[in-house]
């Protein structure tokens, strides 16, 4: 039986228009560079959409199916790191079932009060896109089981003696999560999503057709062996492969009268602190670390965080998969530990001319 809440009494009837407003979108992940030129640059249908060959032919049969049947699609999780597509998708699923998308996030829905706004707002056969859905409080999370199972929620009316349990029969929707900690959705939350895809790192092929498409976008001549260069160095992930893009771009403009080699992108890269591997400056901090500080590990998450001065977060979610992903580190039971190519990459870039090893410690 779902916990209910305590609202202010109101009284409503299954046909009533909402009297909840929808609550303030949170900000995205992204930088504001990102936000506007994302618009842009998301794909709006699965043709357009690169790479994830799995999850895009198992969404178009879903989808397809849904929409013959004239039924909703069942609930979708996407799970994955950052910047590898999940929004995308969720629009992308809208637009190919011609339906309307609210999107909202884990920590903006702070109070059951905020989800009952967002579900009673929803239209038959909309999209709910929640970000972060790891991150939903207990209660809301609660309150969203019979909305995903049933298309109801409960709710109590009134204090005391006359609190009444009122149902309400929501139009029948998809709800669709990400997150990039599927590890830490519950049980009973994960159960109820009819469809589970994580996301993997993007092949360079595939992140260089993800330069090239956005560089015709944004009006840029970009030839395949400067896009090969950015899809090297992007981490497996699109947003940092548009990212580079532009920082590659700006390089030639202001350093090289606006042409565009893959020398010239190598250099523009080099000068952002993007090694050959694709690593940042806190992948590298993270490696050294976990080499030098303690004899290649096995370092426990927490002591890497502190020694490093950050959030535990940032390194499970952001620097950790994409470094274990590329056989420099690995999980133990015990630890991390670093991998005989983790040593070999950073000898190899503290003998480089570019030191980049020394300008991230
Ligand atoms: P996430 O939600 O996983 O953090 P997004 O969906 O916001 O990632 O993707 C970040 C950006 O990367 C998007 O704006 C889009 O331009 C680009 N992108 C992601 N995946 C693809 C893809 N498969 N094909 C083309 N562009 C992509």
């Amino acid at each position: 039986m779902p916990k209910t809440q305590s609202i202010p009494p109101v009284r409503l009837l299954p046909t009533d228009p909402s009297p909840f407003p929808l609550p303030i979108l949170p900000p995205a992940a992204e930088n504001d560079e990102d936000r506007v030129l994302n618009l842009s640059l998301r794909p709006k249908m699965l043709d357009e959409f690169i790479g994830q060959e799995q999850v895009r032919e198992n969404l178009r049969v879903a989808v397809q199916a849904a929409k013959r049947r004239d039924e909703p699609l069942e609930h979708v999780l996407l799970a994955g790191p950052p910047g590898l597509g999940k929004t995308s998708i969720a629009h992308i699923v809208a637009n190919e079932l011609g339906a309307k998308i609210t999107a909202t996030s884990g920590p903006a829905i702070e109070r059951a009060g905020d989800l009952i706004g967002i579900l009673t707002n929803l239209g038959a056969g909309d999209v709910l896109f929640i970000d972060e859905t790891h991150r939903l409080s207990k209660v809301v999370e609660e309150f969203l089981y019979p909305a995903m199972e049933n298309y109801q929620i409960d709710f109590v009316i009134d204090k005391g003696p006359y609190a009444k349990t009122i149902k309400f029969q929501l139009k029948r929707f998809t709800l669709i999560g990400a997150t990039t900690r599927a590890g830490l959705l519950s049980n009973p939350l994960r159960s109820r999503f009819g469809m589970i895809y994580h996301l993997e790192f993007y092949q360079p092929e595939e992140l260089a057709k993800i330069v090239l498409r956005s560089a015709s976008i944004l009006g840029l001549s970009v030839d395949p062996a400067v896009a090969d260069v950015i899809a090297r160095r992007s981490r497996g992930t699109p947003r940092i492969a548009n990212r580079l893009l532009r920082r590659v771009r700006d390089y030639a403009q202001v350093k090289a009268a606006g042409e565009l080699t893959p020398a010239i992108a190598e250099a523009a890269l080099t000068a952002q602190g993007i090694d050959s591997f694709g690593l940042d400056s806190i992948d590298r901090r993270v490696l050294k670390t976990v080499i030098e500080s303690y004899g290649g590990g096995p370092v426990g998450i927490d002591a890497l965080a502190a020694a490093l001065s950050e959030e535990r977060d940032t390194i499970e979610d952001v620097v950790e998969p994409f470094l274990i992903a590329s056989g420099l580190l690995k999980r133990t039971a015990r630890g991390r530990t670093a991998t005989r190519a983790a040593y070999d990459h950073v000898a190899s870039l503290k003998t480089s001319k570019a030191d980049l090893f020394a300008a991230s410690s």
